[in-house]
């Protein structure tokens, strides 16, 4: 992976970095790119811009690595509202929640009550709650949050990683449950000890593991594979793997993130695909920010060139 990636993966950890970029004009002016603004009500109106296309939605507040526990549970009275409001507003439009926001790495068992009352909440709003997957320190605790709650609903997916090693035998365990999983190649710094170092190998999983979870014994109640990329050739590829293979369309959807890959994003609406797109939304939005100017440096000349105008 590049060496740019690698630095602007590490400043994403660096506090005084983050008190200086979030206070500066024209670094807030970039992130507007990727982000419709700070408030939930931002990404509401965002999320009902997209549905005359046909698009539908997950909403996601950033914030990660809470150290108060108070912190947590706003984070869950958050989501318990935003659950209410999408019910009001008629959106097709789903959460996706980090683990460390509702306290995993303070306590495990408050991050399980919290996850436990948003999947009751969504229940209660027939809609569907989805876990993201952060550094590889957190993926065990993440599994075991998740299996906990998937054995009480099925309205809870996970996000699993195709940079890691581990990952095909974490998608074979899940496989018998019929879970909903977001393949994504992942965006933390990892060491080669965990990670494939080489981008082609990472792409090469990527195709795996997804055709895995599309073949015809994974598809069970409950089961549906989220291909949750910007790599058109990648998508078009798993596209025509399922077409060949008579894939139903209840068995995936595409996922892309707000203002990545628009003129895509349009087409594959266009071309009646069923897409989702996620929305983020916070002030806390500078780690989740950096990764992804790390997912393409080019970004990095973006900012620049907004810096001079
Ligand atoms: C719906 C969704 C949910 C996600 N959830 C998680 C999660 O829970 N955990 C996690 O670790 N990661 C998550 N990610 C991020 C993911 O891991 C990748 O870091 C990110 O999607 C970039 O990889 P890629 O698959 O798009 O492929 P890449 O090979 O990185 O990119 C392919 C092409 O897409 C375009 N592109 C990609 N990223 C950008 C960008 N930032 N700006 C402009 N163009 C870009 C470029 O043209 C690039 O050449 C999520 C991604 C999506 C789409």
């Amino acid at each position: 992976m590049s060496l740019m990636r690698n630095v602007l993966l590490a400043a994403s950890t660096n506090p005084w970095l983050r008190d200086r970029a979030t206070k500066t004009g024209f670094v807030r002016r970039s992130v507007s790119r990727f982000m419709p603004g700070e408030q939930i009500d931002d990404a509401l109106r965002a999320a009902s811009e997209l549905k005359p296309q046909g698009i539908t939605t997950i909403l996601t507040k950033l914030g990660e690595n809470l150290t108060r526990v108070d912190e947590a549970e706003q984070v869950t009275l958050h989501y318990l509202d935003v659950l209410d409001r999408i019910a009001a507003s008629g959106l097709d439009a789903q959460i996706s929640v980090k683990p460390t926001q509702l306290g995993l790495g303070l306590d495990r068992s408050l991050c399980e009550r919290n996850l436990d009352r948003l999947i009751a909440r969504a229940e209660q709003r027939n809609n569907f709650v989805w876990v993201d997957m952060e550094g590889s320190p957190y993926v065990d605790p993440t599994l075991d949050l998740f299996r906990r709650s998937r054995a009480k609903t099925a309205r809870i997916g996970i996000a699993l990683q195709a940079y890691l090693y581990r990952t095909e035998k974490d998608v074979e365990s899940l496989v018998p449950l019929g879970v909903a999983i977001r393949i994504v190649k992942g965006a933390y710094l990892e060491p080669p000890e965990v990670a494939f170092p080489k981008k082609s190998d990472v792409d090469a999983n990527y195709y795996k593991l997804c055709t895995r979870l599309l073949a015809a014994d994974a598809r069970k109640p409950g089961a549906i594979l989220h291909i949750a990329t910007h790599d058109i050739p990648l998508a078009d590829r798993l596209a025509t793997y399922i077409t060949q293979n008579h894939v139903p369309e209840s068995a995936y959807e595409f996922a892309m993130l707000y203002g990545i890959q628009r003129g895509q994003q349009a087409r594959l609406a266009r071309d009646g695909k069923r897409l989702r797109v996620l929305i983020s939304y916070g002030e806390y939005w500078f780690p989740w920010y950096m990764r992804r100017l790390a997912e393409r440096p080019a970004n990095v000349w973006f900012v620049v060139r907004t810096m001079f105008g």
